[in-house]
Parts: C-alpha cells; structure tokens; sequence
C-alpha cells in the first residue's frame, strides 16, 4: 500500500461539529475549546462560520471568537463564509482566511442556500473581490460530489463545473464535502483521481461523514489517490442541519489513531485529542461518536 508519509488534519468540530448542536455555547466555552484544539498540535483549525444567525445560532458568535482570537503564528483559522455580508463580517473581525461554499447536488443547494448551485456560484465573484481587497484569503468547497438525498447521482459534468467556477475566481484550494455520508470509498478513489489528473493546480481537502460507517476507509481511499488533506470533528460531532438524519464527521480521534498505527505522519498528540473531545462532549452534555473516546473511558 503506497501512502502518503504525512497529511494535514483540519478540525473541524468548532464550525461542523458545533452547527449542529441544541446546546448553544458562549464565545467563551468555543475559545477553550479551541485552545485545546491548538494544544493538541493543529495548524489548521475552520473556527465558526458567518452564515444568518437565524440559520444556524450555534454560529452567531464566530465574530466575538474571531475578536478575542490571539492566532498562533503558523495556524490558519478558517471560516465559512456564506455570501458577500459574510466576507464583509469575517473582515470586521479580523478572520483572514474563509471557505465558500456550494452544493453539486441542486435538492441539497436549495435546500440549504434556497438557491440553485449557478446562482450561488454567480454571488461569489463579490466575495473574492471585497476578500483580495481585505487580504483575506479564500478557497472553496463542493458539498455532496457524491450524492446527497435529493439527488442520489451527480453528473461528473456538473462537479466539473464548480471546481471550473472556482478556477475561474482563482480559487485553487477546494475541499470535496460528503455531508451526506454518501460517499464509499471506490467511488472516493476514483473521483479524486480523476479530478486530481484533471485539475493538478488544485489543492484538495476531504471531509467525510460517517452517517454510514464508511469515513475513515473513504479517508483510506482518498489517501490512496493522492489526497493529502482531511478534515474531521473532536468527538465525532456534528452533522449538517439541511440533511435529515445527517450523523457527525469522523471523529478526529480516532482519524489520527488510524493514520499513526498505518504511520502516516499528522503532527497531532493523540492524547491530547481527547483533551478536546472530553470537553467538548461535557459542553454539548452528551456523548460523541468517537471509538476511541468511548474505549478509552
Ligand atoms: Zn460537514
């Protein structure tokens, strides 16, 4: 098995994790967890999100943590951004590096943007300009390349338009989103080879659900098409709110456990992972999803 020796972990449980969450908590309790998150050894941390309080509240504080946020030199502190106000947000706060988003799936677009994926895609040359202007950093995500309720086949064509789309607005860094936990891993390995030979000026993130148990071998599958980017969530929390029954992100937890024991290199301190998950699991008052959390207790 050839893999790569090392890969880069984004956790993603203050944005991902949390949206979905019936607990909301306070600036305060996000900036300890993101402390841990650091301590435990990430340079790429995606914080919160500025979307409509209304959509998701769980994100209405992402400014006052962007704010109170002394950034470690090296770390970058990405946010979802959900149109032109809320690049016009990240900048207030200070927040320099943001993720735009748009759905390959039109059921899963309308649904959570209640627009058409073109439409959202035609809001974003806004965005790119007021970021360049503002020095912030943007890169971009494709929800649902794999499928999602509404439409379970995705036309390659139209995933090949937005990863376009994106180039078009410079935009070069793209993660591939399985919010849906749809994705099994031939089909993984075979659309991040094809897209990687396509468009080799991309730079590629994954991010899995394991709504069916398939995360961590879609992660295994991706790795063995070149991919070298993963997100996942402390504790295994979270899940998208627009998907029904939607579970949570492969738990960050047992993500670095697979890829030490197969000695893939993350720079993450396993024990210090569940640091975080146990606090975040006594925030949010109920257990995650972690394998390894729930072994170890
Ligand atoms: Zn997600």
């Amino acid at each position: 098995m050839i893999l790569p020796p090392r890969v880069t972990l984004c956790e993603v449980g203050l944005r991902d994790g949390l949206q979905n969450e019936a607990v909301l908590l306070s600036a305060e309790q996000k900036m300890e967890l993101l402390r841990l998150v650091e301590d435990a050894g990430f340079t790429t941390i995606e914080a919160g999100s500025f979307v409509h309080p209304k959509a998701v509240p769980q994100m209405a504080g992402t400014d006052a943590l962007y704010t109170a946020l002394r950034p470690k030199p090296g770390t970058v502190y990405r946010a979802l951004a959900g149109n032109l106000k809320g690049v016009e947000r990240a900048a207030a706060c200070g927040c320099n590096r943001i993720k735009l988003n748009v759905s390959a799936s039109r059921g899963h677009n309308l649904a959570n943007l209640n627009r058409l994926p073109m439409e959202s895609i035609a809001g974003f040359g806004d965005c790119v300009r007021f970021a360049k202007e503002a020095e912030i950093e943007v890169s971009g995500s494709i929800s649902c390349p794999f499928g999602s309720p509404w439409d379970p086949e995705i036309p390659l064509a139209d995933v090949r338009g937005l990863v376009e789309a994106y180039l078009a607005l410079e935009i070069t860094e793209i993660s591939l989103s399985d919010a849906a936990g749809l994705a099994n891993p031939r089909q993984v390995y075979e659309l991040c080879r094809l897209l990687g030979r396509e468009y080799p000026r991309v730079t590629w993130w994954l991010h899995f659900h394991n709504t069916r148990g398939m995360g961590l071998a879609n992660v295994l599958a991706g790795l063995e098409a070149g991919v070298t980017r993963f997100d996942a969530s402390f504790a295994g929390v979270g899940g998208c709110p627009f998907i029904p029954g939607a579970v949570g992100n492969i738990a960050t937890e047992d993500t670095v456990y697979m890829l030490r024991e197969m000695g893939v290199e993350t720079g993450i301190d396993l024990d210090k992972c569940f640091n975080v998950s146990r606090r975040a699991e006594e925030l949010i008052g109920h257990k995650g999803t972690s394998c390894l959390t729930a072994l170890i207790k």
